[in-house]
């Protein structure tokens, strides 16, 4: 009976620099570094997006949106989510739920996490409660510990909505 369900997982990683903005799921969050990436380099945006393409099978978002086209440079990752969406559609899907979780020494992600998650729905076009965010600290571990990058993994449940 649960054959009409997919599951997808998702995982992106970006390097933190100096001199780019820090832009996580949609929030631009003050701090002294940024995320590096030819797009806004939004890591939960991308780590969600690939989840849902794993779950409609439709790929990842290097194949949908490469970063060589010009088009996506400093593209805003909410529209690319919500493009993604729309494709999965497309493809006869509809969404159920997702859960992400980000691993970041700094900066703090869990005042921002309700405005991450308003956010994701939003790009979705789906309620706020079926988006998960939650963040951990990897105890100074590691290269997100160290501080050299942010990383981001998802995992999102699609219902086909059309027969095949
Ligand atoms: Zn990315």
């Amino acid at each position: 009976m649960f054959s009409n369900l997919r599951i997808g997982h998702g995982y992106d990683v970006h390097r933190l620099v100096e001199g780019r903005r820090c832009i996580i799921g949609g929030v631009d969050i003050p701090y002294e570094r940024g995320l590096l990436g030819h797009s806004d380099a939004d890591v939960l945006a991308h780590a969600l997006a690939d989840a849902i393409l794993g779950a409609c099978r439709g790929g990842d978002i290097g194949k949908l949106f490469p970063d060589t086209d010009p088009a996506y440079e400093g593209a805003d990752s909410m529209v690319l989510l919500a493009r993604v969406m729309d494709y999965a559609r497309e493809l006869g899907f509809e969404f159920v739920d997702a859960d992400c979780t980000i691993a970041c020494q700094q900066p703090k992600i869990t005042p921002h996490r309700d405005a991450m998650r308003a956010n994701l729905a939003h790009a979705l076009g789906v309620d706020v409660e079926n988006v998960g965010v939650a963040a951990t600290t990897t105890e100074k571990l590691g290269w997100e510990g160290q501080g050299e990058g942010i990383g981001a993994w998802a995992v999102c449940l699609l219902q086909k909505t059309v027969k095949e």
